[in-house]
């Protein structure tokens, strides 16, 4: 026969393992009220989104390729990278394209404490406003590492969150062919397609990629624009 103490005992092991269990798995409260951009379903666009510049090797090359094919794309910057190669991130905004902020020093968001994760984002911001204020603020994590501090922040701060729909991994592949294979298979109308800077592979695919979209129909537009789109439909 248990004892009344132990039958105490093991229902708070029982309820602190429930309660425990909720903490973990619960969905984040702000999660819904964030305001946030996802693929336009049968609408003929696609949005090109670049991660991680400025960089001095490769945002030259990327500038240059969607200058020449009048393409505008979606910067997501790098508030450290944006003051090293500020001449770099003038040429983006002076070739109007729209900035989106990727945070200062790009790391793991979801390992950082709530005032790091503020001056994360805040840094950010403060880069991107010191060569031209975007009128919507567009963020995206590093690796899209997202949790309720960071999803708290973003509803508190009205900001918008602008993840992806396809990506082609172009940050762990040097050659174009892969980054070309992978976007001829599984791009669909009304995506919004993640890239990087640094890498000579994404440079080589570009072109292919804008003629890809424009084969199908389909028009380029930046974050912005598709989120207008998405209030109106
Ligand atoms: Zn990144």
């Amino acid at each position: 026969m248990i004892s009344a103490f132990a039958r105490i005992l093991l229902f708070l092991v029982f309820a602190t393992g429930i309660w425990a269990i909720y903490l973990h798995e619960r969905p984040p409260t702000a999660q819904m009220g964030v305001r946030h951009i996802e693929r336009l379903r049968g609408q003929p666009v696609v949005a090109l989104t670049i991660d991680d510049g400025p960089h001095p090797l490769t945002t030259p090359l990327i500038l240059e390729t969607l200058k020449q094919m009048n393409v505008k794309a979606t910067f997501f910057v790098v508030g450290k990278m944006m003051r090293r190669y500020p001449e770099l991130a003038r040429r983006i905004v002076e070739d109007g394209h729209a900035l989106g902020n990727h945070t200062e020093n790009h790391l793991r968001l979801t390992e950082l404490t709530p005032a790091q994760v503020a001056r994360e984002i805040e840094r950010g911001f403060e880069a991107i406003d010191a060569v031209q204020r975007q009128p919507l603020r567009l963020f995206r994590p590093p690796g899209g590492g997202l949790n309720n501090i960071v999803l708290n922040y973003l509803h508190k701060h009205q900001i918008v969150l602008a993840l992806w729909s396809l990506n082609p991994g172009d940050w762990s592949l040097l050659e174009a062919q892969p980054i070309t294979d992978y976007v001829d298979k599984h791009l669909q109308a009304g995506d919004i397609i993640l890239l990087h800077d640094g890498g000579v592979g994404t440079c080589q695919a570009l072109p292919h990629i804008i003629r890809s979209i424009r084969k199908r129909g389909w028009r380029t537009v930046t974050v912005p624009e598709m989120l207008a789109m998405q209030r109106d439909t």
